[in-house]
């Protein structure tokens, strides 16, 4: 076992007197309505007709005269559209030219980049915009909706979900999202939740090394290594792909449209699990913050690459840029996370964080298995342990980065008392993803079981 046995690294609290932001955090919840009579959802699917014709006609404009803005489609459209359909609610019109500005927004985007595969974006699947003029929430079970044939009540479903954000004083925003589900003559509902969240003073630190297979996390002392394979997960699917790819177009020929289709529900498989992988952990990690009142210090990494570089992975530099973005992914899902929990997140420069001895400021020597030896000290380090206590030290304004302003230790480490007992064999605790990925489940005693690792 591996933790700080010497001296305690602590931070002079009024040192530091960065101005605590207050962030406002929005969260979508999904609701489903209980099945609506028929007369009801005949309105609904009229509704809808209407609402696709306006959004179909005015992304069509959009994507012709090259409009991306919402205010310059709306003085230029609005009239025209609104004048369409007389019995709608005018706020139709107005939301329809928010949701066209966006669809042509993100389709001259890609056209841009050349990855758009028709002339026009096509407009499949509706969900219709919402603003406080068109609904209302009634209590905690309804809703009701404004529409050409008046307002229309509908309950909702009460889920768990939507309780915990009711109960945690999240407050309801006024823009929503209603989609049909016309199976089961049902509304699906796309609610805004929202909350102002202010940043506490951090008492401690928690830094997190991203690696390609793991991340290390520094807490009370402690390193943690979270497996998470994300490059394993990545090479994977990259491999499966290719493997699929090779058998398709023997049979179909290049780009055949079954191939596209394996390909389409491969990749948000993959997507899918990195995403659960990456929220889980962010989940743990800001948790841990938050009860110590620590404030969460990352490596400040560079530009995100492309994501279809994925498909050349075999040039190294490029291999290299991929895992960056998945670190990039990891970072940004800690960085949302946190800001939910008011947990302050600090960005340093993160250049040579694992090459340098974080007690003898000297070169670490290192072999295979992420093992080095100080060319000092001569004491063995694992790679992720130095670059976890690099970065505290440097969120402590150890040295140079871009440390926050004026945090200092109150104890110096370098030279003086080293934190690490010289005898202690520097490793971090492996902790396999199957045990990790259940402990969300387990809530509280998620603790329970850190510190029983840690025992
Ligand atoms: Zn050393």
């Amino acid at each position: 076992m591996y933790r700080v046995n010497a001296v305690k690294l602590a931070v002079d609290e009024k040192a530091d007197e960065r101005p605590r932001g207050v962030n406002e955090v929005a969260r979508t919840v999904i609701v489903r309505s209980a099945p609506l009579p028929r007369r009801t959802f005949r309105a609904f699917v009229e509704l809808e007709g209407m609402y696709r014709n306006m959004v179909e006609q005015l992304v069509l404009y959009a994507v012709n005269n090259n409009v991306t803005k919402f205010t310059r489609l709306k003085a230029e459209k609005y009239r025209e559209v609104r004048s369409l359909y007389p019995q709608l609610p005018s706020h139709y019109a107005y939301t329809a030219c928010q949701d066209a500005a966006e669809r042509a927004h993100s389709f001259l985007r890609l056209k841009r980049m050349g990855r758009a595969r028709k002339p026009y974006p096509e407009v499949r699947s509706v969900s219709i915009w919402l603003d406080d003029h068109l609904w209302r929430a009634e209590g905690l079970t309804s809703i009701s909706m404004t529409t050409h044939k008046g307002r229309l009540r509908v309950s909702i479903e009460l889920s768990k979900h939507f309780l915990r954000y009711v109960n945690r004083g999240w407050r309801l925003a006024s823009e929503a999202r209603v989609k049909l589900d016309h199976k089961e003559r049902k509304l699906t509902l796309y609610l805004t939740f929202k909350k102002e969240v202010s940043e506490y003073r951090p008492k401690s630190y928690i830094t997190v090394d991203v690696n390609e297979n793991a991340e290390a996390v520094l807490i009370d002392g402690v390193v943690y290594l979270f497996e998470t394979n994300l490059s394993k997960v990545t090479l994977g699917y990259y491999y499966r792909r290719k493997r699929i790819q090779e058998k398709y177009d023997r049979a179909y020929g290049p780009g055949s449209r079954p191939a596209r289709r394996v390909f389409r529900r491969l990749s948000n498989n993959e997507k899918a699990l990195k995403r659960e992988i990456r929220w889980k952990l962010a989940t743990l990690i800001v948790r841990q913050a938050a009860r110590r009142q620590a404030a969460i210090v990352l490596e400040k990494l560079g530009k995100e690459p492309a994501s279809h570089m994925i498909e050349r992975i075999k040039n190294l530099q490029l291999r290299h840029r991929i895992f960056q973005a998945a670190f990039k992914g990891v970072q940004r899902a800690i960085d949302e996370k946190a800001r939910e929990y008011g947990v302050p997140v600090i960005y340093v420069d993160p250049r040579n964080t694992s090459r340098v001895c974080p007690i003898h400021g000297a070169e670490i020597i290192y072999g295979k298995d992420r093992h080095g030896v100080c060319s000092r000290g001569g004491e063995t380090w694992h790679r992720d342990v130095v670059a976890c206590y690099n970065l505290l030290l440097r969120a402590l304004g150890g040295d140079g980065g871009s440390a926050p302003s004026r945090l200092r230790a109150l104890i110096p480490v370098d030279g003086g008392p080293v934190p690490l007992g010289p005898t202690a064999a520097h490793e971090p605790t492996l902790i396999a993803r199957g045990a990790w990925a259940r402990w969300r489940s387990l809530g509280a005693t998620s603790d329970h079981k850190l510190m029983r690792v840690s025992a």
